[in-house]
Formats: C-alpha cells, sequence, structure tokens
C-alpha cells in the first residue's frame, strides 16, 4: 500500500546533499526544490579560508576580523579599528545569511522572536528566552520540514531546504549579541526551532561544532531534538562531543503515534526505543522524551502509563509542555490542571517529568508559527472545536 506522507519523508530522508556555491553564490531566487545550490554566507567561512581571504594583512588583523564576526556577532561596517578596505572585503566576501523580516519582542521582554529570510529568500524563525539562570536560543535547522507532524506549524507548511552550517550558526551569534546588548549571556542553544536536525545531520553537527569552537559554547549546554530519526540517534551516539538528546515522542503506541507523528511508520517505537537504549549505553547520557500535552489526544491516563512503560527502562527524563495552537490543527492544549494531573500521575509511575512553561504564546513562538501567521494564516483560536478527538478517557 502506498503512503504518500511516508513516501515524502523518505524523499528528503535519503535525498544526496546538494552542492554549497561559491563565496558569492548567495544572490537571485532558486527555484522552489531542495536540490538546488545552497548559499554559502558569512558563518559558512573558516579561520583557515578567512586567512586565505586576508592573506596580504597581518595576523593580528585575521584576528580582529574573526573576533568582530565570533566574539561580538558585529557586522564588518561597525569594526572600527579595522580599515574600511578590510571592512570592504570582508563585508563583500561573506555576505550575511539572514536579513531580519520582522521582530517580536514578549510584553515582558524575556522572549525575543526572530523570523528571517535567506538569501534565496526562503524563510526561518528563532527564538530567543531569557531565564533567571540562564539564557537559551532556540535555532532552525532546516528551512520548513518534511516531518508533517500533524500539531506542528512547520509540518503543516512542509520542507523548503536544508540550511548551511553558516545559516545556523548565525541565528546563534545574532541572538548572542541581542543577549548582551541586554547585559545577558548566552548559555545555552536548542535545535527545536523549524527542521528535524537529524535530517540534516553533516550541516547540523558542524555547526554545532563551530557553536562548541568558535563560539566557547559548552557541549553540555547543546540539545539536539528529534522527532525519532534513529540513524542520527545512532550516529550521534559516536559522536565525540557530549551534546544533549531530546526526542519529541507525543505518544506510546504506535497506533496513535502512527498519525501523529508519521515518521513513526518508518522508525516505529520498538525501533525508536533500541536506538535510544544503545545511545544511553554508549554515551552514559540522560535522554530527555518531550511530550506537547493534547486535549484528549494524549493526556489520559493510558497515555501516561504508556509513555511512563516506554520512559521507565530507559530512565529518561519528561519534558512536558501544553500544546500551542496552530493553524492547520484545531485541537486544544491541555489545560493546567490537565498538565499538573499528567505530571502527577507520571511522577507516581516513577518517572522524572518536568513541566515546560510555554513562552511567547503572546508572539506566536511555537515552532512554524510566526512564519504562518506573517503570512496571513491566524492559529486556531483556543476556543475552536477540536476535529474528531479521541475520547477522553480517565
Ligand atoms: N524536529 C525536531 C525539532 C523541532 S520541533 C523535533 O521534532 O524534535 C521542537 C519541539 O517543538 C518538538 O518537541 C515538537 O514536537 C514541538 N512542537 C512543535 N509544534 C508544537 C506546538 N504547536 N506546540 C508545542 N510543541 C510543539
Amino acid at each position: 500500500m502506498t503512503d504518500p506522507i511516508r513516501a515524502e519523508i523518505e524523499r528528503h530522508l535519503d535525498e544526496p546533499d546538494p552542492p554549497t556555491t561559491g563565496p558569492i553564490g548567495a544572490t537571485g531566487a532558486t527555484p522552489r526544490t531542495s536540490r538546488a545550490a545552497l548559499p554559502r554566507t558569512r558563518y559558512d567561512w573558516t579561520r583557515a579560508e578567512l586567512e586565505e581571504l586576508l592573506t596580504d594583512q597581518p595576523r593580528y588583523r585575521v584576528d580582529q576580523v574573526w573576533q568582530g564576526l565570533h566574539d561580538h556577532g558585529t557586522d564588518p561596517s561597525e569594526w572600527s579599528n579595522v580599515p574600511k578596505a578590510v571592512r570592504e572585503t570582508v563585508a563583500g566576501a561573506l555576505p550575511s545569511g539572514l536579513t531580519p523580516v520582522t521582530e517580536s519582542v514578549s510584553d515582558d521582554g524575556e522572549t525575543v522572536k526572530w523570523l528571517w529570510a535567506l538569501a534565496d529568500g526562503r524563510e526561518v524563525e528563532t527564538v530567543l528566552m531569557h531565564y533567571p539562570d540562564r539564557s537559551t536560543v532556540c535555532v532552525s535547522s532546516q528551512a520548513g520540514c518534511a516531518m508533517a507532524c500533524t500539531f506542528c506549524a512547520t509540518g503543516q507548511a512542509g520542507f523548503d531546504r536544508q540550511l548551511t552550517t553558516g545559516e545556523i550558526l548565525e541565528q546563534v551569534v545574532r541572538a548572542r549579541r541581542r543577549s548582551a546588548e541586554v547585559g545577558k549571556r548566552l548559555s545555552n542553544v536548542v535545535f527545536m526551532g523549524m527542521g528535524e536536525p537529524f535530517a540534516n545531520y553533516d550541516r547540523t553537527w558542524e555547526a554545532v561544532r563551530r557553536i562548541h569552537d568558535d563560539l566557547g559554547i559548552g557541549a553540555r549546554h547543546l540539545t539536539l531534538s528529534t522527532v525519532g530519526v534513529v540513524p542520527g540517534i545512532r550516529r550521534l551516539a559516536t559522536a565525540d562531543l557530549p551534546v544533549n538528546l531530546a526526542v519529541s515522542l507525543h505518544l506510546a503506541n504506535d497506533r496513535e503515534r502512527d498519525e501523529l507523528v508519521p515518521i513513526n511508520r518508518r522508525y516505529p517505537l520498538a525501533v525508536l526505543a533500541s536506538a535510544c537504549a544503545d545511545y544511553i549505553e554508549a554515551t552514559h547520557r540522560r535522554l530527555s522524551f518531550e511530550w506537547a500535552l493534547i486535549d484528549g489526544v494524549n493526556d489520559s491516563e493510558r497515555h501516561a502509563a504508556e509513555l511512563a512503560a516506554y520512559a521507565h527502562p530507559l530512565r529518561a527524563h519528561v519534558n512536558l509542555i501544553p500544546l500551542n495552537p496552530t493553524p492547520g490543527y484545531a485541537v486544544r492544549g491541555t489545560s493546567p490542571q490537565g498538565v499538573r494531573d499528567f505530571a502527577e500521575r507520571l511522577t507516581d509511575l516513577g518517572i522524572n517529568a518536568t513541566v515546560r512553561r510555554t513562552r511567547g504564546t503572546d508572539i506566536d513562538a511555537a515552532c512554524g508559527q510566526l512564519r504562518a501567521t506573517h503570512h496571513g494564516r491566524e492559529p486556531a483560536a483556543p476556543s475552536a472545536t477540536p476535529i474528531a478527538p479521541p475520547t477522553r478517557r480517565r
């Protein structure tokens, strides 16, 4: 039997990486195909390449440029300590990869969300969240996403293209600069924006390495989040930086997860659990499961019991977050009381669970929401009638 969603997902998972264009290849629109050449932008450049570009300059000059780009995240036009000719060379050869389309700040000022245009006009989002003890940026790893999770705004809109390492890194650089401007230090990076990091593994991993090496953010402060792309989990198990892994589970039985998270049809729960178990054995790291609580869909007593049975042998930590409403999925998030009940049930069943606050609901900060709203599709009203919700079993 053919399954169009699965076929679409497999097409993108198995697709060879498109080539990257030369240094100034970032202009002009490319056709809507993921095989088009990717732009090469400012943060794709390595230190060695920069040295080659500035080969006629003394070493300290290269240091200044490198520090301007990485330590300060500033534009060449702001480098008053660097001669104009050098600034112009750098600005010409290393075009910025992100142009702000909109920037929204939540009422309390603690959440900032950007919608960026890429060099070819595609759009991605980045969210910066300040907490009392840390500042975390949530970055996109792809423009759009092919995973088609029904409740996710990005999944509803489909896949545009892979992000380059430079486009991922620049999101972190921009967020770090903004944090510094308000006297905060960007401490954490989570790959929970648009896209599936393990469907763009090589570029994502190169970005992780550069965030670690060039921006100096420790591996334990970096978290990759996957919908359950098993080959990526297996690769991460052998990686040489001990980053954190989160798996977006949302359901712990195949029948229902096949519908909500279609990649489950390719990597069913038993296969996923076995990859997670091998990952834990190889790395001795703690795994977390993400669970977006959806009213009447995955928040019953039975669902808590299924999750507990799944998470227990893996000693996984569970992060609970009420669903943010999205345009194409008119089901509500679980009520605050329902969230507390669910968390309590998990605790009673021996599972460590943390309830996450939704951040920036007033600025559409859920995955893919800002882009959707910006293009005229409002999120479903919280009071919208659920689409054939499964009966609650309490
Ligand atoms: N593809 C990766 C990373 C991007 S999504 C993954 O699936 O993990 C980051 C997280 O946001 C995932 O846990 C995803 O399930 C969750 N998410 C997506 N849409 C959401 C929504 N409308 N409300 C709450 N969480 C959502």
